[in-house]
């Protein structure tokens, strides 16, 4: 047992998933279970039952997790932006640049429709069609009248927007306030802990979701699962590259080698950790000494965009939920897809920068568009490489944006980060 918890968490999903890869080609018709007289159906079910009861499991902890996550957000943001005018700037970056990114992901899965196969998987799941949201619908989710309500409901936009008005309560009451901040930042430990005890079991859940879909689809599925892949990997590198590149060069009228030079060692690291909260000290050094950026402005702009600036995460999410439209055949509407793109880009402000920490939110996504929910376990054994890509995207953000308010606020060594190395005032700055 213990060469298997001391195994790297993905290692094990991703063996898991093969297994689950294995096992469901024998269960397909003509396959070695039917030939061996096993009751395929009863094995299938079977499956079914354990991948839904792990699914069930993170959804129990999406709402109250979203709940305290998104409060906590908010706290920490106004928390900082005492700095005054930094953080304005900052927050009209980070909200742009997610709604962009989430945008970006939808017009690619709609255009690459990595979820539409030759073979389209009929009779997985019956697809249960929502009504779709009117603007009046949607106008309302962002004004719940009973927040209760919304939480037992798991009404996500409307759980969100309460989580972020209670913060600015929190905010505003201050020193009187303040044990329900403590109080809401410990419970976001607490959650993001219970998180890494359920992921415990995400190899199970992925072994049993994969044989089951497999069971189903044959190879058809792990085509769906590379497309998917590809998909996120394109969107990153556009939103990596040339989003966040033009920006530098055009919107700040800087080079932009100097500053992929600068970040090369975070982005290496977030793309082995999957965790921009673990890369945070490394994305702080290169802000420092490599691009130049005074050790005030990047302690503030590092810290705050490593728990709020998810730009990867962002479009992962509307990726990934147009996929599982596309897989079980549910058609997403105008407002559904606004509602989308909206939820995630506000979600990925409120998620953990830990391996994983879309997972949690993922389900909130989904029930929007009404896919089922038993996409999360197909995907699972995938989520890793995407995972690590888009914590990249979420770690270089960080640094535009660092890069950006430094620069208009007078806090960036041009020299120094044409050189990539520190600014030479980087102390007088602390
Ligand atoms: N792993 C990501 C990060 O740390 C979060 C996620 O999308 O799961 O930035």
């Amino acid at each position: 047992m213990k060469w298997w918890f001391g195994s790297a968490l993905w290692m094990r999903i991703l063996l898991g998933m093969a297994l689950g890869v294995a096992v469901g080609f024998a269960l397909r018709p003509g396959g070695l279970a039917m030939a061996a007289g096993v009751d395929v159906q009863a094995v299938d079910a079977g499956l079914k039952l354990i991948g839904d009861a792990f699914i069930r499991l993170i959804r129990m902890l999406a709402v109250p997790l979203i709940f305290v996550s998104v409060t906590a957000a908010v706290v920490s943001i106004a928390d900082l932006s005492k700095l005054g005018k930094s953080g304005a700037r900052v927050a009209a970056l980070y909200i742009p640049s997610g709604l962009m990114a989430a945008t970006l992901g939808l017009g690619l899965a709609l255009w690459l429709k990595p979820g539409v196969g030759s073979a389209p998987p009929a009779g997985i799941i019956p697809p249960e069609p929502r009504a779709p949201p009117t603007a009046q619908d949607l106008l309302f989710q962002f004004i719940p009248a009973n927040p209760v309500q919304a939480l037992a409901n798991g009404d996500m936009l409307s759980v969100i927007v309460f989580a972020i008005l209670f913060g600015v309560g929190i905010l505003g009451a201050g020193a009187a306030a303040k044990p329900v901040a403590d109080a809401i930042e410990g419970a976001s430990h607490a959650f993001i802990k219970l998180v890494g005890y359920v992921m415990e079991l995400a190899p199970l859940g992925a072994f049993a979701l994969m044989a089951w879909v497999v069971a189903l689809m044959g190879v058809e599925a792990l085509v769906r699962l590379g497309a998917l892949v590809a998909v996120l990997y394109i969107g990153c590198l556009i939103y990596g590259v040339i989003v966040y590149g033009g920006f530098v060069r055009f919107g700040l009228g800087l080079p932009v080698l100097p500053f992929y030079r600068g970040m090369s060692e975070a982005m290496a690291v977030a793309y082995s950790t999957s965790s921009s909260a673990a890369t945070l000290p490394v994305t702080m050094r290169a802000m420092v000494e490599k691009l130049g950026i005074s050790r005030r402005m990047s302690a503030f702009v590092a810290s705050l965009g490593a728990t709020v600036n998810m730009d990867g995460s962002a479009m992962y999410m509307v990726i990934l939920t147009v996929f599982g439209a596309q897989l079980f055949g549910v058609d997403l509407t105008t407002p559904q897809m606004i509602s989308i793109v909206v939820t995630s880009s506000i979600g990925a402000m409120g998620l953990a920068g830990i391996p994983g920490g879309s997972l949690v939110f993922i389900p909130a996504v989904l029930g929007i568009a009404g896919v089922p929910l038993e996409v999360i376990g197909i995907v699972l054994g995938v989520d890793r490489l995407m995972d690590m890509m888009r914590t990249v995207v979420n770690v270089v953000g960080d640094a535009v944006a660092a890069v950006a308010v430094a620069k208009w606020e007078g806090e960036l060594d041009e020299a120094a980060y044409l050189a990539n190395r520190a600014p030479l005032n980087s102390e007088d700055a602390t």
